[in-house]
């Protein structure tokens, strides 16, 4: 009998090696990519011009095109939300609840296995690669606290822990399986070598937004000018693009610096007031917060002409717009560099 199991499949090299080891054990795998909302794939790879040489891919599908296995996408944001706004073993160096994740995540897979008849689960996890989520004493609390129990499979350092059902039961050769541990990626990417992969995803710092630092002062602005830990998709989108500025508690402005990143707030216009400089080329700011009076109006667009190409000249104008509002043209002199506070930047 052929046994099934799920790899979670983050696109990194660690989930690509895990599920290649246990697919060659003759093993049915197909792959779980959850979305959170704060992935760091999918399409804000796609706004921006930076990077522009490189390929944009979704590297959770590339990996399952190269395993030949099929992928389940699951949409988690809603759900994800407890996970971070209330993380039972708290955050890393930034909002990232690492651990909580891991089990909520494996948690959900756990009870895919279930719903869909497969017989364990298995994950890239390595001992020590990471400080938060993977450590020798936080394998047994993701099992634990998850209920997958001992159907959780780490093939890259099972050797490292305690055999799990699939190895007792013989579903997998625990001799075939691994004992990588600590920081170091050398052994991944000699077992990477070894299969013939190549062009592998390199994350930096980790698979999501919330290990990124100005991701995370920009989270924690809003929470806190909101009063609430409370968000949700468009929120945390929009906090992925432009430069953010907060002049005022109530208000913060997030402004394109770019086309690309015209073109995704414009995509906003129904929602939000927005501000768009028509005198001289600039950018598009979508305005997050109260509804701005006319003071409040003339010193967004103050701030946002001096990010156009009138920068310099003795007067800009602009186009302020309410959520899907009809446009009022409004003329300002643009508000020089040294005149914006620095602690009003939140990057
Ligand atoms: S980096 Fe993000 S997705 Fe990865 S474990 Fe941490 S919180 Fe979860």
């Amino acid at each position: 009998m052929t046994r099934k199991a799920a790899a979670l499949i983050s696109g990194g090299l660690d989930s690509l090696l895990a599920a290649k080891v246990i697919l060659q054990q003759g093993i049915h795998v197909e792959g779980i990519n959850f979305f959170t909302g704060f992935c760091v794939e999918g399409h804000t790879h796609a706004i921006r011009k930076q990077d522009q040489h490189k390929q944009k891919r979704n590297n959770a599908l590339w990996v399952a095109e190269q395993l030949g296995i099929k992928l389940h996408i699951i949409d988690i944001v809603d759900e994800y939300k407890e996970v971070v706004i209330n993380p039972r073993h708290g955050y890393g160096a930034n909002l990232n609840p690492c651990l909580d994740c891991k089990i909520f995540m494996v948690q959900k897979a756990h009870e895919w296995i279930r719903k869909n008849g497969f017989d364990f689960l298995v994950t890239g996890e390595v001992i020590g690669q990471r400080p938060m989520s993977q450590r020798k004493f936080t394998m047994p609390i993701v099992a634990g606290e998850s209920g997958a129990e001992d159907l959780l499979l780490r093939p890259l350092c099972a050797k490292n822990l305690a055999e799990t059902r699939p190895e007792l039961a013989g579903w997998v050769n625990r001799e075939a399986l691994y004992d990588f541990h600590g920081r170091s990626r050398k052994p991944q990417m000699a077992l990477a070598k070894q299969f013939g992969y190549e062009d592998y995803a390199q994350p930096a710092g980790g698979c999501c937004f919330l290990t990124d630092t100005n991701y995370s002062v920009k989270l924690q602005d809003l929470w806190t000018h909101r009063g609430t830990k409370k968000y949700d998709l468009d929120d945390i989108m929009l906090l992925k693009v432009g430069r953010h500025i907060r002049p005022e508690p109530t208000f913060k402005l997030i402004i394109s610096r770019e086309e690309g990143e015209t073109r995704f707030l414009s995509g906003y216009k129904n929602q939000f007031q927005t501000i768009k400089t028509i005198s001289h080329g600039g950018p598009l700011a979508v305005v997050e917060g109260v509804a701005l009076n006319a003071d409040q109006i003339q010193l967004a667009c103050a701030i946002i002409a001096r990010f156009s190409k009138g920068k310099n000249a003795h007067q800009v104008e602009l186009n302020y717009s309410t959520a899907g509002g009809t446009p009022t043209t409004i003329r300002v002199r643009p508000m020089p560099a040294h005149a914006i506070p620095q602690h009003w930047y939140l990057v």
